[in-house]
């Protein structure tokens, strides 16, 4: 990860480097897909709430593409991971699933 610094999706706080870092994967609906922003972060516009998250989009042959996600939010938290998740699961029309 580097010196990268992550903001965390939920409270927008600066995640420092080397504290470890939560992630949460999505899976996108069939047909949504950010593909030039592969690898990097980006935002990502939730119409539910109205929200704007910051999320790195997984790189292809990247551990987390393997394992099927397609977008990575970056949490501080444990705490920030849960509240995050129960907000994602209201738009049904971008996820598919949720880890
Ligand atoms: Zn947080």
């Amino acid at each position: 990860m580097g010196n990268e610094a992550y903001v965390c999706a939920y409270c927008e706080r600066k995640i420092r480097s080397g504290v470890e870092v939560y992630g949460l994967g999505v899976k996108l609906k069939e047909g949504l897909e950010y593909p030039g922003a592969v690898g990097r972060t980006m935002t990502v516009h939730l119409p539910v709430r109205g929200r704007e998250l910051s999320c790195m989009v997984t790189a292809d042959g990247s551990q987390a593409r393997l394992e099927g996600w397609d977008l990575i939010f970056m949490v501080c938290s444990e705490k920030c991971g849960a509240e995050l998740k129960s907000l994602l699961e209201e738009e049904k029309g971008l996820f598919e699933e949720i880890m």
